[in-house]
């Protein structure tokens, strides 16, 4: 982990027009404006003409997916998924997989995501590509399985497990984990409740898509006489932090169980729309105090990774269906895209999401003279409003440097897009 001092630079948060240094030492920040006593930069930023925002969290996607990006499109959603996408998914390599998270990470770095959440079918190629990367991410292995006697099901617990002790391997790799049962349509009631048992025993998170589709909310109140949320808080799997994607359909009493402390919604506007699934309701989640965090899902059902294009998508959908211009202001959406993913995924000794001393060094520096950044009049709109992600110039990851001016230091693009070509080509 090497020093960074970053040079002259206008900071998202203040004021228009005032330029200051920033310290970088052990993957935190080590000072603003002021240097640190004692520090010596091994690396100098030329921040002038650049703007300083902390990294973006991408809270829901599955990094190994990109390989299927613009094959299935405009499809109905269980067309997509079961038709065109599972067979597809079921014949994947470990090492397209591994190429598949490298090509995600690339998108992500060069579009200012500096951690990601994920559901993977190949957790251990994720964590290599984090570790060969230097991204920072929360891993899960996709779990399906009826129940706790289900052979599959426990095989995937014990992958799951595996890949944790592997992830220790690795001393480079910037990554935790959680269980992550796919979804209700895909566990049945007491695999549900057996995972729940297990990450409640071993202490760990849980991140599971929810309330993604009419047809998946409409079958489960047939099913069980009870909305989705209101299932699996039955089963237990609320009992311990939980990360939750899409929450698009829910009933008023939906809205007192998100409140419970350590659940997080991710919303996944793009894909959303994409599969025609609508619109999850942001605004009264963000007036009830709910934790909503920003997802792109996978490059299948979106089709990019670009946490920029997201937040813009996020914040004219949102005014368009509530007919409210009011909503999702420019600085409630960057809180939503950056600090309230830090918070979901709850690495209490790692503060991050914030330039301020002793946070995660995960930063990012955006070109201040792109011509959609002009004239300078405010720069919290600038970002939410007419940022399309590529004014990225620099991504800064744990205190390391991942991009510089617009060169990724750890990803050979080239080699990426070649292994990913001859990935698909018995598609
Ligand atoms: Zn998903």
């Amino acid at each position: 982990m090497s020093t960074i001092e970053i040079k002259n630079i206008q900071i998202l948060q203040e004021e228009k027009g005032i330029r200051k240094d920033v310290f970088i030492e052990g993957g935190r920040i080590a000072g603003i404006g002021q240097k640190p006593e004692g520090f010596s930069a091994e690396e100098v930023i030329d921040g002038s003409h650049k703007v300083l925002m902390p990294g973006l969290v991408n809270a829901h996607t599955h990094a190994y997916m990109s390989v299927f990006r613009n094959y299935a499109d405009d499809l109905p959603f269980t067309e997509w998924l079961f038709e065109k996408i599972d067979p597809l998914e079921s014949r994947m390599t470990s090492e397209q997989a591994y190429w598949g998270n490298m090509l995600s990470i690339a998108e992500m770095i060069r579009t200012g995501t500096t951690c990601f959440v994920d559901m993977q079918m190949f957790p251990r190629m994720a964590v290599k590509a984090c570790a060969d990367s230097g991204m920072r991410a929360l891993i899960t292995r996709g779990l399906v399985g009826s129940d706790r006697h289900d052979e599959g099901g426990i095989r995937r617990l014990r992958e799951a497990f595996d890949e944790m002790e592997y992830a220790e391997s690795l001393p480079d790799a910037n990554v935790s984990f959680a269980l992550g049962p796919h979804a209700i349509y895909t566990c049945g009631e007491d695999f549900l409740r057996y995972t729940a048992e297990i990450a409640k025993e071993k202490g760990l998170m849980i991140n599971i898509h929810m309330s993604e589709t009419q047809y998946e909310y409409e079958t489960c109140l047939k099913e069980h006489g009870r909305t989705p949320l209101a299932y699996i808080e039955s089963l237990g799997i609320l009992d311990v932090p939980a990360i939750l994607a899409h929450c698009v359909y829910l009933a008023e009493e939906d809205y007192a169980i998100l409140k419970k402390p350590g659940v997080s919604v991710v919303t996944n506007p793009a894909s959303n729309m994409k599969l025609g699934n609508g619109f999850a309701p942001v605004p009264r989640m963000l007036r009830e105090g709910i934790n909503v965090c920003l997802g792109t899902d996978g490059a299948s059902s979106n089709n990019a990774l670009n946490m920029f294009r997201e937040l813009g998508l996020m914040t004219l959908a949102q005014k368009g269906a509530s007919k409210d211009s009011l909503v999702l202001k420019a600085e409630e959406t960057l809180r939503i895209a950056v600090e309230n993913g830090y918070k979901a995924i709850q690495d209490g000794d790692l503060p991050g999401g914030r330039i301020e001393e002793g946070y995660s060094a995960d930063l990012i520096l955006l070109d201040e003279e792109a011509p959609n950044f002009q004239p300078k009049h405010n720069w919290k709109a600038a970002v939410a409003y007419s940022s399309t992600g590529y004014e990225v110039t620099d991504t800064i990851i744990n205190g390391k440097i991942v991009m510089r001016d617009r060169v990724l230091t750890t990803i050979d693009e080239e080699r990426v897009n070649y292994e990913i070509a001859k990935a698909v080509e018995n598609f």
